[in-house]
């Protein structure tokens, strides 16, 4: 569901926001380095209220060119932080930083002539019952689009549906997405949420200039009763056990003291900058990070060089509790307890997931809504 920017809170890391992108720019870090270099994305909502996005130099390949100054983009699936940064493009108390689940739709404007339309349906999606109502409409071109609209828009469309209407039915869709159809290729319109507007047979420019484009013979919109092509796919969620309560992050970061504090917090991600793991010394109870020296590996400890290091778990998670966010570290053991795996497997699933993360790590960031 779309919120403000004004309503995102680290809590939530199912929202979506609608934003104007207002500047994209790269960073320059200090050190020389001519491939990764993190991005930051200043926003704007539809209220003006600024919102700046941060995303780390590894994601950086996957939206290198996502971005245009002044388009629309949904942008979904991010971790909302602290507004850190000492020079603020923003006043906002927090900020969103992108990570390897975020999806980013850019939301387009389409105009176009109905020229079929299919029969209301309702489906069950993630357990809750949904309606949809496809149709399709054609451009001044005779190319056709399919569409699919959902829940609050069917009704907008239902009303066209086996009534006699006088043509052209001409809809503007506004901020909709286009998604391609795995199966056939085909680009396909939808609705996003309650962000998406249709307008029908108004006398606005955009109307008047389509109506002047279409040519008199025009074949007759047709009322359909069909299966939608629509398939939602699976979903999963993973629930943990959050029975533990005693510091909040806020008076952790308040009281600056070092010392073990339980924390009751969720993670919302992964926060891995591509190193979830590392080789550490094979001495027995020698946890160390090897340091690569020439082709060999060497602990600092013991002063010894290894062949190869006993692989252990180093994650980087970003937790919220009621009032605060903070990157946490979950070592070796937090890590196989947790997630059940051992030393073991992580050879084995380090190539499996998605950009090097495992699955079973991927999985912890879908955490239910609580
Ligand atoms: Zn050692």
């Amino acid at each position: 569901m779309y919120v403000l920017a004004s309503d995102i809170s680290p809590m939530n890391t199912r929202n979506a926001l609608r934003l104007r992108t207002v500047r994209a720019y790269d960073i320059q870090e200090r050190k020389p380095s001519p491939v990764l270099k993190p991005k930051e994305v200043v926003f704007h909502d539809q209220q003006g209220t600024f919102l700046h996005a941060h995303i780390p130099k590894e994601f950086v390949e996957k939206f290198r060119s996502t971005f245009t100054e002044g388009k629309v983009y949904g942008v979904k699936n991010f971790v909302v932080i602290t507004n850190f940064y000492s020079f603020k493009t923003s006043p906002h108390k927090f900020m969103i930083k992108f990570n390897y689940q975020t999806v980013v739709k850019q939301l387009k404007d389409v105009i176009g002539r109905v020229v079929e339309i299919h029969a209301p349906q309702e489906k069950v999606i993630n357990g809750k019952n949904a309606r949809l109502i496809d149709f399709v409409i054609e451009d001044s071109d005779g190319i056709q689009l399919g569409c699919t609209v959902w829940d609050d828009h069917v009704n907008k469309v239902e009303v066209y549906y086996n009534s006699a209407t006088e043509e052209p039915l001409l809809v503007l869709i506004q901020f909709c997405r286009a998604r391609t159809c795995l199966k056939s290729g085909d680009i396909k319109i939808c609705s996003s949420y309650d962000v998406t507007q249709l307008l029908f047979n108004q006398q606005t420019p955009e109307f008047m200039q389509f109506r002047e484009s279409l040519c008199l013979e025009q074949t007759p919109m047709r009322s359909i009763v069909s299966q939608s092509s629509f398939n939602p796919g699976s979903s999963y969620t993973v629930s943990l056990k959050e029975d533990l309560q005693l510091r909040t992050l806020t008076v952790v970061y308040a009281k600056k003291e070092f010392g073990e504090f339980w924390v009751a917090a969720r993670i919302v991600f992964i926060d891995c900058d591509g190193e979830w793991y590392y080789p550490s010394c094979r001495t027995k109870s020698c946890y160390k990070k090897l340091e690569p020296k020439k082709e060999f590996l060497y602990c600092k400890e013991c002063d010894r060089t290894w062949g190869d290091g006993i692989l252990r778990y180093r994650i980087k998670i970003r937790v919220v509790d009621i009032k605060g966010n903070a990157p946490f570290v979950m070592w070796d053991r937090e890590c196989t307890e947790l997630l059940g795996l051992s030393a073991l497997d992580l050879k084995q699933k380090n190539s499996q997931g998605k950009d090097g993360v495992p699955a079973e790590i991927q999985a912890l960031s879908y955490m239910p809504h609580s």
